[in-house]
């Protein structure tokens, strides 16, 4: 009888692997799919955070200076409008973060702070060389 085992993606790797991020090397299990270590998922979710509140004051000031420009709201309602704008701030700041972080998930690179190993490249370009 085989053994039921449940095949996962993590038995493509060995049990210490480089997180593609810190290129710090991780005992596999701490690591996700697309082996990002614990701390580089804790940081790129803080750097996106930081991100998506830029995001979010770009969109509530895109937001106020159409109320402003456009719909030139009297004295009476402005206080509904400033709820607007803290809500389009708000929402903006959250939809920007998850955009930033899945961009950063996306590109899978390094982080700008990483120090990348010296690593001796075995050469495989040459071999499309010789077609006529
Ligand atoms: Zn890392």
């Amino acid at each position: 009888m085989d053994e039921e085992r449940k095949v996962s993606w993590r038995d493509r790797y060995p049990a210490e692997v480089t997180c593609v991020r810190c290129l710090d090397v991780f005992d596999q299990m701490l690591l996700d799919r697309l082996l990002w270590c614990e701390s580089c998922r804790a940081k790129a979710r803080n750097r996106a955070t930081w991100w998506g509140w830029a995001g979010g004051f770009g969109f509530g000031a895109v937001v106020a200076a159409y109320v402003w420009l456009v719909i030139r709201p009297s004295d009476l309602v402005i206080g509904g409008w400033i709820a607007t704008m803290v809500a389009a701030v708000w929402i903006g700041s959250k939809v920007a973060r998850e955009f930033v972080y899945g961009a950063m998930r996306f590109r899978n690179a390094r982080a700008v702070e990483a120090v990348p190993p010296v690593q001796a490249d075995p050469g495989d370009a040459a071999s499309d060389d010789d077609a006529p």
